[in-house]
């Protein structure tokens, strides 16, 4: 195995974490669609989009490891997006706004 394909655990229930297009999850979460929502019924719900609408970058599986190791990814706006496992904002991840210089 290569550097880059090394796995990573989770870091809220350490089983290991799968890759897909759509981003970076644990492999104890589990979608199922229940009518017109897709919800979680696995063990964990952890997961990192590449793609956010608020973060001015698509994030690679380097920045989101990056992210687990509790490094700082910085977008071209100079916003800054960092590990948050508390999810008060329903991700896993906090971005810190850079302010707009006028
Ligand atoms: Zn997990």
């Amino acid at each position: 195995m290569t550097k880059a394909t090394k796995r990573v655990a989770c870091p809220l229930c350490e089983a290991m974490l799968e890759v897909n297009d759509s981003g970076v999850y644990c492999k104890k979460r589990e979608i199922e669609e229940r009518g017109t929502s897709f919800i979680n019924v696995g063990d964990c719900d952890f997961h990192i989009s590449f793609k956010s609408q608020a973060f001015k970058k698509q994030l690679s599986r380097a920045d989101i490891k990056k992210l687990i190791k509790g490094k700082t990814i910085t977008d071209t706006e100079g916003n800054k997006m960092s590990l948050d496992l508390s999810q008060d904002n329903g991700f896993y991840t906090y971005i810190e706004f850079a302010k707009k210089v006028k």
